[in-house]
């Protein structure tokens, strides 16, 4: 009996650094608490704990778009086997998109499937926002440019593989691990992070 609660207590011990680990987990700088996957783990869909939710780190990155107005399309299934890992906020073309986060802009690109692109690295570097499927760059915007919260820094297109008929704004967040490039990272799930406390 003795040796029964002896083993409850150590169970619980445990069960409460590990909380207290997870709690400590990555995160400053304005960015979302979440636990952080190493690169080849399964990307973690998990919703963001209570902590990112007092945050409310982020902007919707649409300029008039609602949170009632955006769905949860992180894990929609795509081509070739492929996950989302994004979510997409539709827009007529042309609608100003603003910066979830302030941050660095670390690359302008113009991919296959994404189109004109923007990868902002936040102050700390542990995240990078991803801004995909533009019509254009704001004026001005260039690598190594720093950009504020809410600022605009494109405008919602149909770029790379969007329907033309569908233009939207494909936007990701990416967990960088320390030397990880801005091609690289582990992505999180931006929606409840951006519906957090709306
Ligand atoms: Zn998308």
């Amino acid at each position: 009996m003795i040796r029964k609660v002896a083993i409850l207590l150590l169970l619980l011990a445990i069960g409460y650094v590990g909380w207290v680990a997870f709690l400590n987990l990555p995160g400053g700088d304005g960015g979302p608490p979440m636990a952080v996957a190493h690169k080849g783990a399964p990307a973690p869909a998990a919703s963001a704990p209570p902590a990112a939710a007092a945050q409310g780190a982020l902007v919707i990155p649409v300029a008039g778009v609602r949170a009632d107005q955006i769905g949860d399309t992180f894990t929609d299934a795509r081509g070739e086997g492929r996950a989302h890992d994004a979510i997409d906020i539709m827009a007529p073309r042309g609608t100003p998109v603003i910066a979830a986060a302030a941050g660095t802009v670390e690359k302008l690109f113009d991919s296959e499937l994404g189109g004109r692109t923007i990868y902002i690295r936040r102050p700390g570097g542990q995240w990078i926002d991803y801004y995909a499927h533009l019509d254009g760059y704001a004026p001005g915007l260039a690598e190594g440019k720093r950009v504020a919260q809410g600022e605009m820094i494109g405008t919602v297109g149909s770029t790379g593989d969007a329907s033309p008929e569908a233009p939207h704004l494909h936007y990701a967040i990416n967990a960088m691990a320390p030397g990880e490039g801005w091609w690289q990272g582990t992505p999180v799930n931006p929606y409840p992070l951006l519906v957090a406390g709306r």
